[in-house]
């Protein structure tokens, strides 16, 4: 088996706006960045199928924005492994290293978790059963599959209203079921949902199991108010219930928070002394791309400071512009 070693001033782990952000200002200021990232490159941007709230660029589809992350920091000459299935870590000490894919193990003296976040799941019966053959967790990838159909969209946040609008581009109805009397969306976001006429609104109840044969075929609907549980046959379900950070598998000297979320100072360092994290995987409360390439920013230049007090043997860091910014 062929393998691999090599050193870096930072290995960054996932190339989601947090990563590739933290990515363009170390390769920027000539440290040597690896980027190991598991899924597609661009993380949760590339299931966004339309961004319009990313200042300074109108509207661009999330694939867009994330190969233009990506080229901005390989221009700069950030390395970036993609299919990368991290198989060990070693954070402590002055020497932290990564391994991926069971061969090939990589050395840093600071690293930086950006491994961001996943759609939550229902957890009711059926629900892995009809897991692409009826639900989904993106409207981007999967909304055209089901034109002129009759859809429910689980949620009741900014993801679940938004996409459901943008999914009755395709519908011919969308049923959005919420577990509470009120929306967590933005005002606007739940004005643009209520005055489509193609969306209907369930609240106080919640899918409680999927039906179908190969397919999904219907839903339960359970009211919470009653527990009245009421079948209805649908084309298709799209769940937005939230998020479960990317956390596990880290060493348990990283402090998590009760929901598994990161725990960082406003440097965005970590429990564990050169290890930084940022973007959707840490403890916070607002998550989207803006805050995500801040923290994606604050973890570089501290890394880049840690690194220039660590009195680090890497010549570069003497040259490094972000040591005089
Ligand atoms: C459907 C949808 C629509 C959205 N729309 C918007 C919007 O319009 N505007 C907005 O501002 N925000 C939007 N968001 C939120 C925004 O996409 C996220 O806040 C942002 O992508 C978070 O960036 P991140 O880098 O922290 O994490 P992510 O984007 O989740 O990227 C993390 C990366 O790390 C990788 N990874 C995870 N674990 C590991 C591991 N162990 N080893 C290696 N790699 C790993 C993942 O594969 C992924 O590539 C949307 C999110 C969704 C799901």
């Amino acid at each position: 088996m062929q393998t691999t070693s090599a050193e870096y001033d930072v290995i960054v782990v996932g190339a989601g706006p947090a990563g590739l952000t933290a990515g363009i200002y170390l390769s920027r200021a000539k440290m040597r960045t690896l980027i190991v990232n598991e899924g597609a490159i661009g993380g949760q941007l590339v299931l966004t199928h339309e961004v319009a709230n990313y200042p300074g660029v109108e509207s661009v589809s999330g694939y867009q924005l994330a190969t233009t992350m990506k080229n901005q920091a390989k221009k700069f000459g950030c390395e970036i492994r993609s299919n990368a299935k991290i198989t060990g870590m070693e954070l402590e000490g002055d020497v932290k290293s990564v391994e991926i894919n069971g061969k090939d193990r990589f050395f840093a003296r600071a690293v930086i978790l950006a491994t961001g976040g996943r759609s939550r799941t229902l957890g009711v019966p059926g629900e892995e059963k009809f897991k692409g053959k009826g639900i989904s967790y993106c409207a981007t990838c999967d909304g055209d599959f089901f034109q002129d159909k009759d859809i429910i969209v689980v949620g009741g946040g900014n993801s679940a209203l938004e996409e459901a609008v943008s999914l009755t581009k395709y519908a011919r109805s969308v049923t959005i079921v919420h577990q509470f009397d009120h929306f967590q969306a933005f005002p606007h976001a739940i004005e643009e949902a209520k005055k489509n006429p193609k969306i209907s609104f369930v609240m106080q109840s919640t899918v409680s199991e999927f039906l179908g044969d190969e397919a999904l075929e219907a839903v339960n609907i359970r009211s919470l108010l009653t527990d009245e549980v009421t079948t209805r046959p649908i084309d298709g379900v799209f769940i937005f219930i939230g998020y479960v950070p990317n956390t596990d598998g880290l060493p348990d000297e990283i402090t998590l928070n009760s929901s598994g979320e990161i725990v960082v100072s406003d440097l965005r360092e970590t429990s564990m002394k050169g290890v930084f994290a940022a973007g959707d995987s840490i403890q916070k409360r607002y998550r989207q791309i803006t805050t995500a390439v801040a923290d994606g920013t604050i973890a570089a230049l501290s890394a880049a400071e840690y690194l220039r007090k660590l009195g680090a043997p890497l010549e570069i860091l003497e040259d490094a512009a972000i040591a005089d910014a």
